[in-house]
């Protein structure tokens, strides 16, 4: 055996190392109340001691699980680390679900308290009665916007929790394979399942997320997460900033195109991250008003497929860069991300542009195989197609409270997405499983298809889904959002597919629309775009 320390990988250790080290960096976030707030990891590090104190007064004990509802902001922040760092389990909850989703999950994960933003006040009320395992509920807010609800059973204010604690608290050690995070999948179909993060594979998701070719996180930058610190603990940012003395800006409620222009400038920020839906909205904003981005340079997008058309138009215009990464929930969530590797610098721009809109090579920790459908490894030839499997210390062995069934295939988490991988490692999602469109027993990825519709000047956003066809079973049918004031013709988008794709590829028809269903995570709705559209009949039918 090595003779080296033991010392238990914890979540604490996090925050106490940023309090140490960068104690005066700096934490601002766009409060509920619509101001901004601003202090430090130093402050934050004592006001989370603070409500480690005040939980063991509301009796929280290990493993307990702990609910928030809540925005990007300081005081959740605090939480990440108070709840987890204290032993019990932080369970972020997405309030962007179905009201009777949120009840399923906090009865399923039997919360003892739930924290919640104001913004959340009315959903809380409508579950309160429900939540049977909760004994109370505290607003994080201020002793002067507590709401006069009667509804709320044993409602507490959260700056009268932190007022009234020690900010003396020792984080105890323990088991780093102890439980820190539960965050629930999505649950487009059937009830979301809980996923379990410990201390141990949160913290080596968040080194390993700081390499230069993972996210590239840094004390030099100032890293304004989207993505939301309610899902898969917002990719990480709030573990990988702290770790590494990062600025972090908090965008609280306001997701605007405008509100995070804001932000973006007035802060600085120089890095952000989120699912491709939020840029184009920011995109829209900017060119729309003929502004700069500040002194943004990068942007990570991952969560669904990023578009070329708007990585080439954020870099050619504004000299921001798109870096493409691939995850899920039950990895923690981040798998793959597209960074040119030094044989590529080589290429010309367009030879670069064909590797970056992959999703890219694994991150060390991370490893992965595509298989067909009987299970047989396929080869890393860039053409062969198959389901995507992985495994890893980040990668979720088995789901909250499934104790005697298993989620995985011969020790593999099956992903439910194919993909290709190149000669190279870099991996390329074609389809979600359910999304594949199956026409004459060949499969036709809609990714590539959308990609080509949103590379049309006239087009803001695009999905491509199977309709029902009497000769191939199924074949591509395009939805289409036009820009504000474009003229497009359906025989015209079609006509852009020229060269571009094998013919047969080709959209049957198009469907213009005014906007596309966009689900809990921001990410376009396929199922129900599928459903509106079960009974349309191609012109080729
Ligand atoms: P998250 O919301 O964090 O992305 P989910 O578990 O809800 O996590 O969704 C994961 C799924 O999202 C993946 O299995 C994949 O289908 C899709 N996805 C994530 N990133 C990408 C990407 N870069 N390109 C295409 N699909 C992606």
């Amino acid at each position: 055996m090595g003779q080296m320390m033991s010392q238990p990988l914890l979540v604490s250790s996090i925050i106490e190392h940023a309090d140490r080290h960068f104690g005066d960096k700096e934490i601002v976030s766009r409060r509920v109340e619509g101001d901004i707030h601003r202090y430090t990891y130093r402050d934050c590090h004592q006001r989370a001691r603070r409500m480690a104190n005040a939980l063991a007064t509301l009796g929280v004990k290990m493993g307990d699980r702990v609910a928030t509802l809540a925005w990007n902001g300081y005081r959740h922040m605090e939480l990440y680390y108070a709840i987890s760092g204290s032993g019990a389990v932080l369970h972020t909850m997405n309030p962007r679900l179905h009201a009777d989703q949120i009840a399923y999950m906090v009865d399923h994960a039997e919360d003892s308290y739930v924290f919640f933003d104001l913004t959340f006040l009315g959903l809380i009320e409508t579950l309160a009665a429900s939540c049977k395992s909760v004994k109370g509920f505290i607003a994080m807010a201020d002793r002067g916007s507590m709401p006069a609800s009667f509804r709320i059973p044993n409602l507490m204010c959260y700056e009268d929790l932190i007022e009234s604690s020690s900010d003396r608290y020792a984080w105890p050690a323990f088991d780093e394979n102890s439980a820190s995070t539960l965050c629930y999948t999505s649950g487009t179909t059937g009830n979301p399942k809980g996923v379990l993060y410990s201390h141990r594979s949160t913290l080596l998701h968040a080194y390993a997320s700081c390499l230069p070719d993972a996210l590239n996180v840094s004390g030099r930058e100032v890293l304004m997460p989207v993505v939301p610190m309610f899902h898969v603990n917002a990719w990480g940012f709030p573990y990988s900033a702290a770790l590494t003395g990062a600025k972090l800006v908090l965008p609280g409620p306001m997701l605007d195109g405008s509100s995070l222009h804001d932000l973006i400038v007035r802060e600085d920020v120089t890095v952000s991250a989120g699912v491709p839906t939020v840029w184009l909205g920011l995109l829209n904003h900017v060119e729309r008003n003929a502004l700069e981005f500040g002194k943004l340079r990068r942007i990570i997008i991952g969560g669904s497929a990023c578009p070329p058309a708007m990585m080439k138009t954020f870099r050619d215009k504004y000299g921001v860069e798109l870096l493409h990464t691939w995850g899920m929930t039950e990895m923690s969530p981040l798998g793959t991300v597209c960074t040119l590797q030094s044989q590529h610098l080589r290429l010309t721009q367009a030879e670069q542009d064909q590797v970056l809109e992959k999703q890219g090579h694994a991150i060390f920790g991370v490893d992965m195989k595509i298989v067909d459908d009987e299970g047989a490894e396929l080869p890393w030839d860039g053409k062969s197609c198959g389901h995507l499997l992985v495994r890893g210390p980040w990668v979720v062995r088995n789901y909250f409270k499934a104790e005697g069934s298993s989620a995985l295939q011969d020790g593999w988490f099956p992903t439910g997405d194919v993909a290709t991988i190149s000669p190279e490692g870099y991996m390329q999602i074609t389809d979600r499983s359910k999304d594949v469109i199956k026409s004459g027993g060949e499969w036709i990825g809609s990714i590539e298809l959308e990609n080509v519709a949103m590379a049309h000047p006239a087009v803001q956003q695009a999905a491509c889904i199977g309709v029902f066809h009497p000769k191939w079973d199924e074949r591509p049918l395009l939805v289409v959002v036009k820009k504000a004031d474009a003229a497009l013709t359906r025989d015209e988008l079609i006509n852009s597919y020229q060269g571009k794709v094998a013919k047969w590829w080709t959209p049957d028809d198009v469907v213009f629309v005014d906007a596309l269903p966009v689900g809990a995570t921001g990410k376009i709705l396929k199922n129900e775009i599928r459903n509106q559209l079960r009974h349309h009949k191609l012109p080729t039918a």
